[in-house]
């Protein structure tokens, strides 16, 4: 029997939030969004996902309302997929459990994340200690940590080498020589 996705005997709003956001590779999709990440290949290329894993959580994710769906090109049609505000509003959790996870497992620190505005380091709840205010979402920049790869095989890995704003789009240069595959979804 295949495992469910659903809790149906949890009354709990976390057992309702992972129905959406519990499934493999779902948080990862979501942290690249959040990163700027919006195309189906940039997704692919950096994530190493299997596409049929991918299409599948761009599906559940677009009809969940926490990505939007819009189209960059008419011929041959392609989209793109932009964080909405409710998948914005899971930073938070995405980056407790980069925390989280640093912390109990000790992995090296591969980004920082700091108030664009005055170069600080965010605190554990995302706050800004010189401005003494909880950075908002856009205003936060990322700048490689110590545990970077310095030189990544990916075109993605190596844009999120410069520092950039969360949200802002990832832009990659399109090398016309390299056959890009169909947008199956
Ligand atoms: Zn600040």
């Amino acid at each position: 029997m295949a495992l469910g996705k659903d809790y149906a005997t949890q009354e709990c709003s976390i057992a309702r939030a992972l129905e959406v956001v519990g499934e493999r590779w779902t948080l990862l999709v979501i942290r690249d969004a959040l990163y700027g990440v919006r195309r189906y290949n940039d997704f692919l290329g950096h994530l190493g996902i299997p596409r049929a894993v991918l299409a599948a959580r761009l599906q559940t994710l677009t009809a969940e309302g926490i990505l939007e769906k819009r189209r960059y090109q008419e011929s041959p049609p392609r989209d793109e997929y932009v964080i909405t505000d409710r998948g914005i509003a899971l930073w938070p959790t995405v980056r407790s459990l980069g925390l989280w996870g640093r912390e109990h497992f000790s992995e090296t620190q591969l980004r920082v994340f700091r108030h664009a505005t005055c170069g600080t380091e965010l605190g554990p709840y995302g706050e800004c200690s010189v401005c003494g205010t909880v950075v908002p979402v856009p205003d936060v920049e990322m700048v490689p940590g110590p545990g970077l790869d310095p030189d990544p095989a990916d075109p993605i890995s190596r844009a999120l080498l410069k520092p950039k704003r969360l949200l802002e789009p990832i832009a990659i240069e399109t090398d016309s020589a390299k056959p890009v595959a169909a947008d199956p979804v």
